[in-house]
């Protein structure tokens, strides 16, 4: 029944194909849009990749200045069954922004902050969230998802992905930030969906088939503290009220397009204390984390020797993991107290390397978190890459060093070499098998791995994507995490938003269109 690999095979190779028509569907576009239109050679190949390891081919890229050319475009796309994606930074890990039809790129004109309130602020989705971030410090504020991609990323693919970052831990994920959008739909239709009761006729339909499963929904996804895989239906009711913006949250872009967010805004912590650890592996620093989660801080991070360094990795590094462990108070004497208290426990079973409330020495360890994939990306080496299907995986930080155990276990059977990093407190770890991917490599291998190591997660009430989401990599394993049941509401909410399968196709479920 979750067979879907030959389904899978076929929408990903339909994609791969170079449509060719860019040069009267870009002058279309053009024609009527306010807004710049590329259909070159050279965008088109330069819009062809993101951070993940897929590249296909778009046929035309738009600047969208307003909501008017989004709706435009969409009218346009939707009568001639044209694929249409968005992209913000392009730092999706998985293939997410990557289509053969429209693209439209938010960060050119669509990034402005409209309004700040006392607790939110109002934007439009191609702003990056480092310019945010600068803007709200001014005022005190800030919002606590926080990708290592922020100096690129946008809020619009924070909300697609629903980005998570270090603080997820102490905060939550983008879920809990986002209160309201304001949407285009297939076809050109304008929509909206705010947590204070506001939503469009389409949005009511997921209403009426959500209300009746609300069991179902509970007892089947995962009981963990971030989750971008599938379409967050758990998220959607909660024992105090309804949030229809959260249908949007984790979509990848196949419901809606966002052309304005509001996002709910907290006041900067006053202080902030780092512990900077180190235990002789990552089994060992894996089993050490409840023990930690109980002194209550807000990010628990790992990195092995591997993402510790640059380049040229030393084999011995293997020996040494480090873990960053920050507390946030507003009364600094009430903090130090508490970074005491853990420092004495956490010192039985590790080196505590350094313990501060300086800003500048906090900020400077936390460079390095903030580097571990890039110098992970740099261990390419000709054919042999860091590759990243099984790079997300998150269950109950309790199991977290049972996984680790199994992982690199699995790691030793497949005799490849690896490395694991991640957000360590919620139990999301991201590791990738570093791979000779040349001549006699069979990505059979890979597949067999990802099903194994997926198959444990998913036995074990985690999730295959905690934050970075599913994307062309992971798509085809979805059915699995959730079975048909829930599957089948996906299929269903993707009819209602996009029966034509025009938003992003071949993302988050394999649905052919009608
Ligand atoms: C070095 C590096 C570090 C990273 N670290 C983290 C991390 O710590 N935590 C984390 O969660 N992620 C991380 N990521 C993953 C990635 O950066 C995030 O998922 C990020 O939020 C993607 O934003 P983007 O603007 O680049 O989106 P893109 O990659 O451009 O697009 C992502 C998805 O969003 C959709 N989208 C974009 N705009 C809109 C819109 N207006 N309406 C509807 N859909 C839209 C796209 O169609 C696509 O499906 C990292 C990536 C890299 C390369």
């Amino acid at each position: 029944m979750f067979e879907l690999g030959s389904q899978h095979n076929n929408i990903v190779s339909n994609l791969l194909k170079v449509v060719n028509m860019p040069n009267f569907t870009g002058q279309e576009i053009a024609r009527i849009t306010s807004s710049e239109t590329l259909w070159d050679a050279w965008s088109r190949k330069i819009y062809s990749v993101d951070a993940s390891n897929f590249q296909i081919e778009p046929m035309v890229i738009n600047y969208p200045q307003n909501e008017f050319d989004v709706q435009h475009i969409c009218e346009y796309a939707s009568t001639r069954n044209i694929p249409l994606v968005c992209r913000g930074g392009g730092t999706g890990l998985l293939g997410q922004c990557l289509s053969n039809g429209i693209v439209l790129d938010f960060v050119r004109n669509m990034n402005k902050i409209l309004e700040i309130g006392e607790n939110y602020v109002v934007v439009e989705p191609g702003i990056t969230k480092h310019v945010l971030d600068l803007e709200l410090r001014k005022h005190g504020k800030f919002i606590p998802p926080n990708p290592a991609s922020s100096n690129y990323c946008t809020i619009g693919g924070m909300i697609a992905n629903n980005s998570s970052g270090p603080y997820t831990l102490g905060y939550g994920s983008m879920i809990s930030y986002v209160s309201g959008v304001d949407t285009v739909y297939s076809g050109g239709v304008f929509g909206y969906a705010y947590d204070n009761g506001r939503f469009d006729t389409t949005v009511k339909k997921i209403t009426d088939i959500l209300v009746p499963k609300i069991g179902l929904i509970k007892r089947i996804y995962p009981k963990v503290n971030k989750n971008s895989c599938g379409y967050r239906l758990d998220s959607i009711f909660d024992e105090e009220r309804f949030h229809p913006q959260r249908i949007f949250l984790a979509s990848e872009g196949t419901l809606g397009i966002v052309t304005k967010a509001k996002l709910l805004t907290l006041n900067i912590p006053e202080f902030r204390h780092l512990c900077f650890l180190s235990f002789p592996d990552v089994e060992e620093a894996a089993r050490s984390i409840p023990h930690i989660l109980k002194h209550k801080p807000v990010a628990v991070e790992l990195l092995d020797g591997y993402s510790n360094v640059k380049v040229n990795p030393d084999d011995n590094l293997r020996k040494n993991c480090t873990l960053l462990v920050e507390f946030h108070g507003e009364i600094i004497t009430q903090l130090e107290k508490r970074a005491k208290n853990f420092e004495i426990e956490v010192s039985q079973f590790a080196q505590v390397l350094e313990s501060t409330t300086d800003p500048a020495s906090i900020e400077k360890i936390w460079r390095q978190r903030k580097n571990a994939l890039n110098n992970v990306l740099k261990m390419t080496v000709g054919s042999r890459r860091p590759l990243g299907i099984i790079e997300d995986t998150i269950v109950d930080p309790s199991l977290l060093a049972q996984f680790v155990v199994f992982l690199t276990n699995l790691y030793k059977k497949y005799k490849v070499d690896y490395v694991i990093y991640g957000h360590a407190g919620d139990g999301n770890l991201h590791t990738r098998p570093i791979i000779e991917t040349g001549q006699d490599f069979h990505e059979s291998l890979v597949e067999e791995m990802a099903s194994n190591v997926f198959k444990f997660v998913i036995s074990h009430g985690g999730s295959i994507s905690a934050e970075h989401g599913d994307g062309l990599a992971r798509v085809k394993y979805i059915p699995k995490m959730y079975g048909v049941d829930i599957y089948r509401i996906f299929v269903r909410i993707k009819e209602i938003f996009d029966k034509k399968n025009i938003m992003n196709p071949g993302k988050k479920v394999l649905f052919e269109g009608k």
